[in-house]
C-alpha cells in the first residue's frame, strides 16, 4: 500500500508539475520579457548619453581645429614664415592648449612636412618646443594624409595609444590627431595643422556613464571590433598592446558579424542581450539626429569616417536580467517553495486518496466475485424475473440442473422451462405475485433441456423500482425431486395394497366416499361391485398360501385391465375386493360385472409345479339410490347380494333388490 502510494505520488508529482509548468511557464516568459523590455528601455538613456558625450566632444575637437585653422595668427605666419610670427604662434598655440588642455600636442608642419612650431604637454605644461628639436614628419600619415586635402576637408586618425620612442607611453594615452592642410592670405597651400587630442578624458567620461548603468558592462569598441573602452579594463588597446586576441569578435565570435554589420540594435544570444549602437561622430550625412554637426561645413574623408566608426556595445547577461526577475527575489523564491508544498501536498493527497479508494475498489470487486460466486454456485437455484415473467438473471446452479447454457434462456419466459401443469400453476401465482401477493414454497415441475422433469420449490421476493412499482421478481429455487418422490412413494404404501398394488381398504374409502358424494351432487349415476374368491380356502389349502397369493394378484390383474380410468377398485379384505363405477348406470355394472366374472374365469394361474389352478368369483352389484347413502351402505347392500350369490351357488352377479 505505502509503496503503491508513493508510486502514485511520484506520477502525480511529475503530470501536476508539468501541468503548472505548462500554464505558468508561458506567463514566466511573458513576465520575462518584460523585464528585458524594461531593462532594455532604461539602456535607451545610456545609449542616448554616452552617444551624445561622444559626439559633442569630437564636435568640440573640431571647433577647435577650426579656430585654430582660420586664425589670422596662422595666416600671418604662413605669408610671412619669419620668426616673430612663428613666436606669435607658438604663444598662440600655447594659449589655446593651456585653455582646453586636452591636446598633447598642437603643431604646424610646412609643405614638405616639417615642424613649424609644436606646443606639447610635457608633465602637464603646455611646452613649446624649441626651434632646433623640431622634426621632419613628411613621413608621417597625419600628413601624407591631409597635405593634399581641400580646403574644408579634415582627416581624423584611428583612437590609439601614443608610441614614444616605439614603445607604447605609460601611463595610455588615448590619442586621435587631427590634421587639416592650412592657407596663407592668398589662399596658397603652405601647410598642415595637426593636433593629437587627448581622449582620456572622453574614455573617462564614458566609463562614468556605463558604471552609472545597473551592471556596468557598456563598451565602446573600434571598427575591428578591439575595445576602446572595456569595464575589464585589461581587454583594452588589444590592437596596441600587441593582444590581437582581444577582441569583441573574439569573446563573442557569433555576435560581432550582426553587430559589425548593422548600425544599431538589439541582439538576443544564449549569453545574453546585446544593445548596439555605431557611433560615427564625423558621419554628417549618416548620423543619427545629431545636435552638433549640422553647422559645420567641413568633410571628413572616408578614411577619417572609417578611423572613427565605433560601436557601443551594451550588454545585458542573462544572468543578470534572471535576477532581476521575480523569481529570483525573496519574495517570488517563496512563492516558488509555497507553490512546490502546495504541489508535493496536492500529490500526496491525491496518492494517497486515490490509492485508498482504489484499494476499496478492489475489495469491493474481490467481494462482488465472492458474492458472484456464491450466487452462481449455491447449492439452490437463483433467478431473477422481469414483469414480464421474462428471465434476466439465472445462477449456474440452476443452468445446471436445466442443462440449458445461460443465453438460451435469458429474455426468455420462465415459463417455457416448466411443464404443461406447472405452467398454469407458475401464471396463476406470477399473476398474483406481481400484484403483491406473496409466492413461497411453490411447486412446479421443470423440464429439462432433454425432456425430463424435476420438481422445484420455488419463492419469490419483489424487488421494486424507485417509484416503488415492481421492476423484478428475485427467485430461490429448491430441487425437491426427492422428497417429491418420497412422499409419492410414502404416498403409494400408504394407499396401495403391498400384494396386488390396487387401492388398500382405506383408500378404497377414501376416494369412494369422494365419488359418492360428487355422484350425489350432480345426480349421477353409481354403482359398487363387490367381488370374493369363491373356495378360496381350498385353494390355500390345496396348493399352498403363496399360490393363493398368485391368484389374488391374477384376479387383481384381470380386473384391472378391463377397468375405465374413472373406475375405482380396491381390495377390502382377504380375498374381497370392491369397484365403483361412475357415473355408471345399474344395468351397465351388471353388464361389467358379467363381463369380469366370466374373463376370471378364464384366468390360469401356473404353479411351480406346473399345475394349472383355475377359480371363480361371486359378485353382489348395488346402485346409488338415495341421496344420503353412504359407501357403508352401499358396500353393505353390495355385500348381501354377494352372499346371495354364494348361496345360489356361487360363479355369478347378483344385484341387490331392496326388499322393502
Ligand atoms: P366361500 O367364500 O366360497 O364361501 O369359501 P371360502 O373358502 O373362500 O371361504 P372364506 O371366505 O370364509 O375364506 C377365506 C379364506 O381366504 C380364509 C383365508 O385363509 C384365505 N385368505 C385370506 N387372505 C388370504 C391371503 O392374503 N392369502 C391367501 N393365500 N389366503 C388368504
Ligand atoms: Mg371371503
Ligand atoms: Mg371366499
Amino acid at each position: 500500500m505505502k509503496t503503491l502510494i508513493f508510486k502514485r505520488f511520484l506520477w502525480l508529482l511529475i503530470l501536476l508539475s508539468a501541468m503548472v509548468l505548462a500554464v505558468t511557464y508561458p506567463v514566466y516568459l511573458q513576465y520575462q520579457q518584460g523585464v528585458k523590455q524594461r531593462l532594455l528601455a532604461n539602456e535607451e538613456t545610456s545609449v542616448v548619453a554616452a552617444s551624445q558625450l561622444i559626439q559633442q566632444e569630437m564636435d568640440e575637437q573640431l571647433h577647435v581645429l577650426g579656430l585654430i585653422q582660420h586664425s589670422a595668427r596662422l595666416k600671418d605666419y604662413l605669408s610671412s614664415f619669419d620668426e616673430a610670427h612663428r613666436h606669435q604662434l607658438e604663444l598662440y598655440f600655447q594659449q589655446v592648449s593651456t585653455a582646453f588642455h586636452r591636446f598633447d600636442q598642437i603643431r604646424l608642419l610646412d609643405n614638405a612636412g616639417r615642424e613649424r612650431v609644436r606646443v606639447s604637454l610635457v608633465k602637464g605644461q603646455d611646452t613649446i618646443t624649441p626651434k632646433a628639436a623640431l622634426q621632419d614628419k613628411s613621413d608621417r600619415y597625419y600628413f601624407t594624409e591631409a597635405k593634399n586635402l581641400a580646403k574644408d576637408e579634415i582627416f581624423v586618425s584611428k583612437l590609439d595609444l601614443s608610441v614614444k620612442h616605439n614603445e607604447i607611453e605609460l601611463p595610455h594615452k588615448p590619442i586621435m590627431r587631427f590634421s587639416v592642410p592650412v592657407f596663407d592670405h592668398d589662399g596658397q597651400r603652405a601647410g598642415v595643422l595637426v593636433i593629437n587630442y587627448l581622449a582620456k578624458g572622453m574614455l573617462e567620461k564614458f566609463r562614468q556613464q556605463m558604471r552609472k548603468r545597473a551592471n556596468q558592462q557598456g563598451m565602446l569598441l573600434d571598427e575591428q571590433g578591439y575595445w576602446l573602452s572595456n569595464h575589464k579594463r585589461s581587454n583594452e588597446w588589444g590592437a596596441d598592446l600587441g593582444k590581437p586576441k582581444h577582441t569583441f569578435a573574439n569573446m563573442y565570435p557569433e555576435e560581432w558579424p550582426i553587430i559589425a554589420r548593422q548600425r544599431s540594435g538589439v541582439l538576443e544570444t544564449k549569453a545574453g542581450i546585446f544593445r548596439f549602437e555605431t557611433i560615427q561622430p564625423f558621419n554628417f550625412n549618416t548620423q543619427l539626429p545629431s545636435h552638433f554637426m549640422a553647422q559645420h561645413d567641413v568633410v571628413l574623408t572616408e578614411q577619417s569616417n572609417n578611423n572613427t566608426t565605433w560601436k557601443l556595445v551594451i550588454f545585458v547577461p542573462y544572468d543578470y536580467i534572471h535576477q532581476r526577475s521575480f523569481l529570483y527575489q525573496t519574495m517570488g523564491k517563496s512563492l516558488l517553495i509555497l507553490l512546490g508544498i502546495l504541489l508535493v501536498g496536492a500529490a500526496l493527497l491525491i496518492a494517497i486518496v486515490s490509492t485508498h479508494l482504489r484499494v476499496r475498489r478492489r475489495e469491493q470487486r474481490r467481494l462482488n466475485e465472492v458474492l458472484h460466486d456464491l450466487y452462481d454456485n449455491a447449492p439452490c437455484g437463483y433467478h431473477s424475473l422481469d414483469d414480464q415473467g421474462n428471465v434476466i438473471r439465472i445462477n449456474q446452479t440452476e443452468l445446471d440442473w436445466l442443462g440449458y447454457q445461460r443465453q438460451d434462456v435469458i429474455n426468455q419466459p420462465f415459463s417455457q422451462l416448466l411443464t404443461p401443469d406447472s405452467k398454469d400453476t407458475f401464471e396463476h401465482f406470477f399473476n398474483g405475485f406481481t400484484q403483491g401477493l406473496p409466492q413461497e414454497n411453490i411447486v412446479l415441475e421443470m423440464q429439462r433441456k432433454d425432456g425430463s422433469t424435476f420438481y422445484i420449490s420455488n419463492s419469490a421476493t419483489i424487488l421494486k423500482d424507485k417509484q416503488g412499482h415492481f421492476s423484478a421478481a428475485r427467485t430461490s429455487v429448491f430441487d425437491i425431486s426427492e422428497r417429491i418422490e418420497l412422499e409419492q412413494r410414502l404416498e403409494l404404501l400408504a394407499n396401495n395394497d403391498g400384494l396386488t398394488g390396487i387401492s388398500n381398504r382405506r383408500h378404497f374409502y377414501e376416494r369412494g366416499t369422494f365419488e359418492i358424494k360428487r355422484a350425489q351432487r350432480y345426480y349421477q349415476p353409481l354403482a359398487v361391485i363387490m367381488i370374493d374368491a369363491d373356495h378360496f380356502k381350498n385353494i390355500n389349502d390345496q396348493y399352498g398360501h403363496d399360490v393363493g397369493d398368485l391368484v389374488l394378484q391374477a384376479l387383481a390383474n384381470k380386473v384391472n385391465e378391463n377397468l375405465r380410468e374413472t373406475d375405482i377398485f380396491g381390495r377390502i379384505g382377504g380375498e374381497e375386493f370392491a369397484l365403483i363405477l361412475s357415473p355408471t348406470p345399474v344395468t351397465f355394472a351388471l353388464e361389467v360385472a358379467e363381463r369380469l366374472r366370466r374373463a376370471l374365469e378364464q384366468v390360469v394361474v401356473v404353479t411351480n409345479k406346473h399345475e394349472e389352478v383355475h377359480f371363480t368369483v361371486s359378485i353382489g352389484v348395488a346402485a346409488l339410490s338415495l341421496p344420503e347413502q353412504t359407501l357403508d351402505d352401499l358396500i353393505k347392500q353390495a355385500d348381501i347380494a354377494l352372499y346371495q350369490a354364494k348361496a345360489q351357488g356361487r360363479n355369478q352377479v347378483v344385484l341387490y333388490q331392496d326388499e322393502s
